[in-house]
């Protein structure tokens, strides 16, 4: 795997030598070598922190003690050789133990090459000299081991490494920008931890088994708290057992778009109070319910009087200002969630009031009618007042499974108009359905 963690796209980076020994006299002149031979150079005094070192840095090389309190250097050796993020880091063991099986057996775990102490400094040069040659590859292939990381570094999706139990082992810039957290913050974390709403996973099953592979949409906690929807995509790593590549690509602008869409498709663009199509999808669910709970439901349907004077006298637009604020005045009536105000068409509203008899739904659309009256929109040449009024019609119904809709909104009709014809600027009302029907045509006969 190409050593992605280092910046760049900048120049090519010196090589970064980890030099581990428990000497510090030792290590203070190879320290001192390695950085005469323009290399970076990193420092341990003990196994455990060459371990450590060599997985956050990741060097090109490590210079390594055998004979070390603590952890030796074969241990060392084993455990850089085992974990994925180091295994390919060549390893040169420094060793006073020159016998044959000493030498076999650092071979065997995996070093490079083997150093017989008292070090020769022109001889360790000259053998990490041609490691890093040997390891540098052809030109060829560190072009593409370049573009590669430049593609990296400069993508604008989140792209982690991460091992099988979730473990994030890398993370690309843009993970910053996706996580709010540094790349080198992120790793060592689990990518399951940052992951809101998940379900506990079931038992035996690993973290990333129960995300498990292609595309899905993942809730993710950003660093400063707030929710980010993303797409997660992880795939296997084939070259590298265990390892996944999980690309982020932050998606709550097109979330926020796409329910910015949905509530706009739902208003009425003029007045911003609910439009027709939306109305009759709420009433469908308030009708169903109203049946099964047995519960009146009051429509209330409103038309401005004389608007086509208040429309030639003032002009259009001060026509649509007008509507606005008598779309406002209704809206602040529908208080409770089951109520609603929409914009039916034109000059036309309606109000859905759930759970609600004549007698309240009267009170209510009286009060919507001196409510317009008291905003005093001035309305020279009406007939019926000096200010915009407002003629409504009232119906309620107790729906049964006989009953359908369309009823109710014909006896609504029928009290607004009752109301024009009774001069405007008032309010009848009507009950209607299969019950009401019944007593009317008993009392027909
Ligand atoms: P009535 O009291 O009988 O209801 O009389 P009216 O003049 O209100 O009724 P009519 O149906 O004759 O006229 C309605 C007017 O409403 C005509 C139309 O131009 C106007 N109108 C409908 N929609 C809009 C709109 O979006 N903006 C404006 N400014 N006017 C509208
Ligand atoms: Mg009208
Ligand atoms: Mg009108």
């Amino acid at each position: 795997m190409p050593n992605l963690a280092s910046p760049g796209p900048a120049a090519p980076r010196k090589p970064a030598i980890l030099i581990v020994d428990d000497a510090p006299d030792n290590v203070a002149l190879l320290r001192t070598m390695m950085l005469r031979q323009d290399y970076q150079a990193f420092v341990a005094t003990s196994g455990e922190r060459a371990l450590e070192i060599a997985q956050r840095i990741k060097p090109d090389l490590v210079l390594l003690d055998v004979v070390m309190a603590g952890m030796d250097g074969l241990e060392t050796c084993r455990r850089v050789k085992a974990h994925p993020v180091t295994a390919r880091i060549p390893v040169i063991f420094m060793s006073a133990r020159g016998h044959t099986e000493d030498i076999v057996a650092g071979f065997d775990i995996g070093a490079v090459d083997y150093i017989t102490k008292p070090l020769r400094m022109e001889e360790v040069c000259a053998r990490v000299r041609a490691q890093l040659r040997l390891n540098s590859g052809s030109a060829p292939q560190n072009a593409q081991t370049e573009r590669l990381r430049m593609i990296v570094h400069s993508m604008d999706q989140g792209l982690l490494i991460v091992e099988r139990n979730g473990r994030i082992q890398y993370a690309n810039p843009a993970c910053d920008r996706c996580l709010g957290y540094a790349a080198d913050e992120l790793v060592g974390r689990s990518l399951a931890d940052l992951l809101v709403q998940q379900d506990s996973y079931p038992d035996g099953c690993s973290a990333m088994e129960a995300i498990g592979h292609g595309t899905r949409e993942v809730l993710i906690r950003h660093r400063d708290g707030v929710l980010h929807a993303m797409d997660l995509t992880m795939t296997p790593m084939h070259a590298n057992d265990g390892l996944f590549v999980a690309l982020l690509h932050d998606i709550s602008h097109h979330k926020q778009s796409e329910d910015a869409l949905q509530r706009a498709a739902m208003l009425d663009p003029l007045t911003q109070i609910a439009n027709r199509r939306h109305f009759g999808a709420f009433l469908q669910k308030e009708w169903q319910r109203a049946i099964r709970s047995a519960q009146p439901l009051s429509l209330v349907v409103l038309d401005v009087d004389h608007f086509k004077l208040y429309n030639d006298t003032l002009g259009h637009a001060a026509g649509d200002v007008c509507l606005q604020k008598v779309a406002h005045a209704l809206d602040a009536h529908a208080l409770r969630p089951t109520d609603l105000a929409a914009r039916y068409g034109g000059e036309e509203f309606v109000l859905l009031f759930a759970e609600t008899p004549i007698d309240a739904a009267a009170r209510l659309a009286e009060g919507i009618r001196t409510t317009v009256e008291a905003l005093q929109l001035p309305n020279p040449r009406s007939p019926t007042s000096p200010w915009i009024t407002v003629s409504v019609g009232v119906a309620t119904i107790v729906p049964t499974q006989l009953d359908d809709i369309e009823q109710l909104f014909v006896c609504a009709d029928r009290a607004m108009y009752a109301a024009k014809a009774a001069g405007r600027n008032r309010v009848e009302t009507a009950v209607a359905g299969a019950a009401w029907e019944a007593v009317r045509n008993a009392a027909m006969l």
